[in-house]
């Protein structure tokens, strides 16, 4: 596999960026080797800049659900382009947006717009202090919210990777408010309810996937649920990384829950920077200027940002890719699971829709101790056969794959035939 650009490129930025990266996954850390530079994608395809061809179940983490320069966002984003870049004053497109976004989520009246998934979160925990006058609140153990301090503790993937525990910078006080609790085990948050009285909410990735994919016991959602209810305590449903992938809108309403504020980012950008947090009028009347919880944003629904979103979601509502991605995630489980059983490889697969994760493990993954039972050599391994083999996964055991809807037969056909020789290669390794 030809690399030699890649490494260029990589030796030259580490001169003026920080490992070359502008985010600490890019760097390829966890799987070894040197991250690969991207020339340009297009549909379910990313080239890197030494030519290799890639079916991309990165995805950018999610947001190109629609796949890669969709005919439809392009128009609507060169459109918006030739009107003007930001404007520090609203837009109609904002408004058509936001009706879009609060007709998706039962529960959601009004919506903010930001421009990234950590901004929405740390924003919907000031608002869900503001709102209940408390300032405590519980987060699950691997569970990923974005970078905010307060957040950034038992925080998933990049930091499970790197096996920081939490992050340096951090002080004590700005964590001194964060509870963790353990993912599918409601008597520990039962507990924190019952030794504290100042819990302003408890916040959840509904299917987790910032631990690798993640599924809550439909028992144990519904207790959360009723639980925060009964006790005061508002529910905060990051789906950031669920919002419009599993259907249109999100997984809550799938869980059979209703969130009381609810994050978005990824897909509701379609690709662009856009975050979003939203609730019933009650709560987002909390916000300036209705309110006095400040939340601001030079860039905040961002027009060409806007456009972007409204076509992808129009797209994406159009389409309704959402059996499809059922079945095409059931078939890639039954590859995987069958050609690690073929090399005698320990594997589970867990999915959700559109989100799929093989963990290289005979435990049962359902938390974050679980999953950190996986064998992360094995799947350094595994991912770089893939690549070899033209398929791009996320450089880390503990990130989920992401389906498209611009993935063909022929290209899924293709990552069966790679899943095969790169779990011959795990086994051949193992030996
Ligand atoms: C990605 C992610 C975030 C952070 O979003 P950014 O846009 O990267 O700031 C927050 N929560 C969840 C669940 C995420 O997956």
């Amino acid at each position: 596999m030809k690399l030699e650009r890649s490494i260029e490129l990589y030796t030259k930025g580490k001169r003026n960026l920080v490992g070359s990266v502008n985010s600490p996954v890019r760097a390829f850390k966890s799987v070894g080797g040197v991250p690969i530079f991207i020339e340009k994608a297009k549909g379910s395809k990313i080239y890197d800049v030494d030519g290799n061809e890639y079916i991309d179940f990165v995805l950018s983490y999610g947001p190109m659900i629609l796949g890669h320069r969709n005919s439809k966002v392009e128009r609507a984003v060169e459109k918006a382009l030739k009107k003007g870049y930001t404007f520090g004053a609203s837009t109609e497109a904002e408004i058509k947006m936001a009706k879009l976004v609060c007709e998706a989520f039962p529960g959601m009246d009004k919506v903010r717009f930001v421009s990234s998934g950590t901004e929405a979160v740390f924003s919907a925990i000031r608002l869900a202090r503001a709102f209940t006058g408390k300032n405590k609140i519980i987060k699950f153990s691997g569970c990923y919210h974005g970078h905010s301090d307060a957040l950034l503790v038992a925080a998933g993937s990049g930091l499970a990777t790197l096996s920081i525990p939490g992050s340096a910078g951090v002080p004590d006080e700005a964590v001194k408010n964060t509870l963790i609790a353990e993912y599918n085990n409601i008597d520990s948050v039962e507990n924190h309810l019952a030794n504290n009285n100042d819990i302003a909410a408890v916040i959840i990735e509904p299917i987790a996937g910032n631990m690798g994919v993640v599924q809550p016991t439909s028992e144990f959602i519904q207790e959360l649920r009723d639980l925060t209810k009964a006790s005061g305590v508002l529910l905060i449903v990051d789906e950031v990384m669920t919002g419009f992938r599993s259907k249109f809108g999100g997984a809550q309403e799938l869980l059979g829950i209703e969130a009381d504020i609810t994050c978005l980012g990824k897909v509701v950008g379609g690709g662009f920077p856009v975050g979003a947090y939203g609730a019933r009028n009650e709560i987002m009347e909390m916000v300036a200027p209705l309110g006095n919880m400040y939340q601001a944003g030079t860039l905040s629904g961002n027009p060409i940002a806007m456009a972007c979103g409204i076509a992808t979601l129009k797209e994406l509502k159009k389409q309704n890719p959402y059996d499809k991605f059922e079945k095409t995630a059931a078939f890639l489980e039954r590859e995987l699971l069958a050609a690690a059983k073929e090399y005698g490889i320990d594997l589970q697969v867990n999915r959700f829709g559109s989100m799929i994760n093989p963990f290289f493990t005979k435990e049962k993954v359902v938390d974050f101790k679980s999953a950190q039972t996986s064998n992360t050599e094995q799947f350094k391994t595994f991912f770089w056969k893939m690549m070899e083999h033209g398929v791009f996964l996320p450089p880390s055991q503990f990130e989920a794959w992401f389906l498209g809807t611009a993935m063909t037969k022929r290209d899924i056909y293709k990552v069966r035939s790679a899943i095969k020789i790169a779990m011959k290669a795990v086994a051949e390794k193992k030996k």
